[in-house]
Parts: structure tokens; sequence; C-alpha cells
């Protein structure tokens, strides 16, 4: 038996990277999925799912708006009969703008889908998960919520929004059985990256990639889908309110150039 047989899942950002290799690896495991994404890419993730036999329905939305969100969520209890696990993945990156060039247009938009987006995603599954007496949240935040140097300073303080934003929720949600948790991803190749690749790849730079964490090498999205899968899986009943990274070892380690020792 699958580890989301009979369960009723949302995944954001489903039409690519970390979220389309979610859904798939969800589909394999059992789930019925709502796959969400603003792109259209989310018809193409959707129909692989059903190639391979899974469950799934597209929506085509944006995460980071409140009527949006409510369509989704009413989208998955009228399909599937309830809501068991949802994730919030939906991000932007925002890119490296200096600092003296940041407006607060830039600003808005970043933390409205990266943090704005998850709260949603949390205020109204809540009352479906609640009302069950279980279920189970992620979150995507990233190393960048954790640590400096590795993103735009709105990028960074949305993701530690994130993290902080899991933390309090699960603090609400005590007693209620509904847990919640965030995944940090490393550096992943996905769409959002593929600039970092296609450049590294132009000039023959490949094997600098990945070289800061232990395992010296960029993650790929099945193994943040891996992750997501325990997380909203009964698996990690004991887990909430927690922050992991999934990064290589990059956050565990000093930025030494050096030979290890
Ligand atoms: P991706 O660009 O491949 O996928 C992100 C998806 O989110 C895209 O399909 C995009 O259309 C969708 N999206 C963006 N804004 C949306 C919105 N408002 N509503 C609905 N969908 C929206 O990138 P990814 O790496 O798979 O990103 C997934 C998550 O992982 C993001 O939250 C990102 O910040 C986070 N993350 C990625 C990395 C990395 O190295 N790739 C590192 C740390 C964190």
């Amino acid at each position: 038996m699958g580890r989301l047989e009979g369960r009723s899942v949302i995944i954001t950002g489903a039409g690519s990277g970390i979220g389309r290799a979610a859904s798939l690896l969800f589909c394999r495991e059992g789930a019925g999925l709502i796959a969400v994404d603003r792109s259209e890419q989310v018809h193409e993730t959707v129909k692989q799912v059903r190639d391979a036999g899974g469950t799934a329905e597209a929506v085509q939305a944006d995460a980071g708006l409140e009527r949006d969100v409510q369509g989704f969520i009413a989208k998955a209890v009228s399909t599937y009969g309830k809501l068991d696990g949802i994730w919030a993945n939906a991000g932007i990156s925002g890119g490296l703008v200096p600092l003296a060039e940041q407006t607060p247009e830039h600003w808005t938009e970043i933390l409205r889908v990266n943090l704005i987006g998850p709260f949603l995603a949390i205020k109204h599954s809540i009352p479906h998960l609640v009302k069950q007496g279980h279920g189970a949240i992620v979150c995507t935040a990233s190393v960048a919520g954790l640590k400096s140097g590795a993103s735009g300073h709105p990028y960074a303080a949305s993701k530690a929004g994130v993290i902080s934003l899991v933390q309090t929720t699960a603090y609400s949600l005590s007693g209620t059985g509904v847990r919640i948790n965030a995944v940090c991803p490393g550096l992943i190749e996905t769409g959002m990256t593929k600039p970092i690749f296609d450049n590294a790849k132009e000039r023959g730079t490949e094997g600098k990639i990945g070289q800061l964490n232990p395992l010296k090498r960029a993650g790929q999205p099945h193994e943040l889908a891996a992750m997501g899968l325990f997380l909203l899986s009964d698996e990690a009943s004991y887990v909430n309110g927690q922050a992991f990274p999934v990064d290589g070892g990059l956050t565990a380690s000093m930025p030494y150039a050096g030979k290890p020792i």
C-alpha cells in the first residue's frame, strides 16, 4: 500500500521542478492530487501523473491570491470529499537585484508569492484538517531563510518568514492533531535555477556547481519530493514545527575552501 493511499493532497508550484517531482511521487504513493500552478505547465504535470496511472486534477491559479487559494482548496474537497495534506511550494526568486536598486514593489511581489501564499494555504486548509482531527502541511522555505549568501534580500526574508510562520502555526495548532513542517532546499536543479546551470554549461564550469556542500553536487527535485512525502505521510507522525534543510550538508558546514581534513 502506498504511503499516501486514499489521501487528498494539494501541491502548489506543481508545474515544474520540485512540485512536479512531488506530484509524480505522491500519486505513485496513492494520493488523489490537486496540482496547482499559475503556469499552464501544470497540465503537463497532470498528464504525466495520469500516464503513470495516478489520479490528479490540474488547477491553474495564483497561490498568492486569496480567492484562488480558496478555489483550489474547495476543488480538493469537492473532488476527493476531504483534504488530508497540502504542500505550499510555489515560489519565485526575484533575481539578484542590488540592495540600493530594490523597490517596495519588488519586495511586495516576492513576499506575496513566497510568504503570503503559504499563509493563505495554511489559513484555508486548517478548517478542513482540524475538523477531521489529522492532516499535515508542508511549506517550502530555503537555506536562504537560514543563512545569508544564497539569494537576494527579499527572497531570503520571505523564506525566513516561512520558517517562522511554520513554527508559530505549529504552536497555534496545539492539540488538533494537525502537523506542519518546512523544507529548506539547497541548490536544486529546477526551472528556478536553470540560468545558473545554463551559464555554467556555457562557460564549461559545470564541475564547480554544488562544490560548497560536502556531497559536492547540486540536488535533484526528486530528493526534495522524498522529504515532502515523508513529512506528509504518517511515518512523520511525531515530526512537527521543524524546518529541514535538504542541501547536501551545505548549512552544516563553514564555507572552508581548503582540503577536507
Ligand atoms: P520552479 O521554478 O521549477 O518551480 C516553481 C513553480 O512555481 C513554477 O512552476 C511556477 O510557475 C510556480 N509559481 C510561481 N509563482 C506562483 C504563483 N504565484 N502561483 C502558483 N504557482 C506559482 O522552481 P523550484 O525550484 O521547483 O521551486 C519550488 C520551491 O522551492 C520554491 O518555493 C523555491 O523558492 C524553493 N527553493 C528552490 C531552490 C532551488 O535551488 N531550486 C532552493 C531553495 C528553495
